[in-house]
Formats: C-alpha cells, sequence, structure tokens
C-alpha cells in the first residue's frame, strides 16, 4: 500500500494572512508531494511496504537515510496540516492546558518556550511538543525532517504539535524572519485538534 499525499483540511487561502495561499499551494503540491513520492519510492519492494507510518518512524534505522528524510517529511507534513486551522488560536483548555502549565509556568511561558526552540534551530528542521506517557509535555527541536518517533530523536515521546521552520515554509511571506512566522503560528493553531492527541497519546 502506498502512502498518499492527504487533502488539506482547508483552503490554499485558508490561513491567510498568517500563511500566504502560494507558500501553501507550494508547501503541500510540491514538498509534501515529493517527500510522499520519494519515500513510496525508498521502501517499494521491502518489509517496510506494509507497515503505518509511525510504525516505520519509530523502528527506523537511521542510517537509512531516504527513509528517514522522507519518512519523516511525510509524517512531519501530514501532522502540521492537521494542526491548523482557519478557526485555530486561543489557549489550550482542560487537561492539555494543565500540562502545559505544569511544565512551563503559563501559556505565555509555553509561547516563549516554543517560539525560542523554533527561532534557535539552525538551518532546516522543526519544533515540537511531545506528551509523554503519564502525561508530561516536554519541547524540542529536530534537524531536517528528523522527528521525536524516531529513535533517540528529540525529547521523545508523540508529537502533538510540530511546527516546520524549513525556509520553504515561509521565506515568500517572511524572507527571514523567522521569529514572525512563528508568531503567526500561533494564531492558526488548532487547539482542539491537539488536545484530541495529548488524550490519545498521554
Ligand atoms: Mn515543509
Amino acid at each position: 500500500m502506498a502512502f498518499e499525499l492527504p487533502q488539506l483540511p482547508y483552503n490554499h487561502d485558508g490561513l491567510e494572512p498568517h500563511i500566504d495561499s502560494r507558500t501553501m499551494e507550494i508547501h503541500h503540491g510540491k514538498h509534501h508531494n515529493g517527500y510522499t513520492n520519494n519515500l513510496n519510492g525508498a521502501i517499494a519492494g521491502s518489509p517496510l511496504e506494509n507497515k503505518n507510518i509511525e510504525d516505520i518512524l519509530t523502528n527506523l534505522d537511521m542510517d537509512n537515510s531516504a527513509v528517514r528524510n522522507n519518512g519523516g517529511g511525510y509524517f512531519n507534513h501530514c501532522l502540521f496540516w492537521e494542526i491548523m486551522s482557519p478557526s485555530g488560536g486561543g489557549e489550550p483548555t482542560g487537561e492539555l492546558a494543565n500540562a502545559i502549565n505544569n511544565a512551563y509556568g503559563s501559556f505565555d511561558g509555553f509561547k516563549d518556550a516554543f517560539a525560542k526552540a523554533a527561532a534557535t534551530r539552525f538551518g532546516s528542521g522543526w519544533a515540537w511538543l511531545c506528551v509523554h506517557k503519564g502525561g508530561e509535555v516536554k519541547i524540542c527541536s529536530t534537524p531536517n525532517q528528523d522527528n521525536p518517533l524516531m529513535p533517540g530523536v528529540g525529547c521523545g515521546g508523540y508529537p502533538i504539535i510540530g511546527l516546520d521552520v524549513w525556509e520553504h515554509a515561509y521565506y515568500l511571506n517572511y524572507q527571514n524572519r523567522r521569529p514572525d512566522y512563528i508568531q503567526a503560528f500561533f494564531n492558526v493553531i488548532n487547539w482542539d485538534k491537539i488536545s484530541a492527541s495529548y488524550s490519545e497519546h498521554k
């Protein structure tokens, strides 16, 4: 079973003005599509072909750079589209809010720590919020298309937020102003989706 590029859960311009339509069109239709096709090519005819993406990443041979880069790219972007929404923004509630407050003191403390992780990732990569069994949340960042499901990568746990800080994610609209893009991301975060993932994976 080949992996398929998922549909965006909103229109290309759905996240305007925070993330522009042209960026979404290229990011989803070209970049994510490329990772998807290259992942399928990398696993064709191998035992990985019949596994789901989380199994592939959790048990990854980190020396297999084709699956590491393209399997990571496939999963990371699937998550990224899902945790944003045209009606996003605001703050988390319930048990996720409690976990964030326990770890970072307040929602503002979380925003500062997450923005710092995203801004200080040198070159291309991702910033993450992950949940560990027992409910603790942790922020980390990883290079390239790595993610914390992979063995020994980042803070471990299950990623419930992933923010793409590759230049292809923001350069058309924000040029070199990655911090402005990071702040804009907070306006489109889909906390309902993330809360549901937290509850499922805690
Ligand atoms: Mn990307």
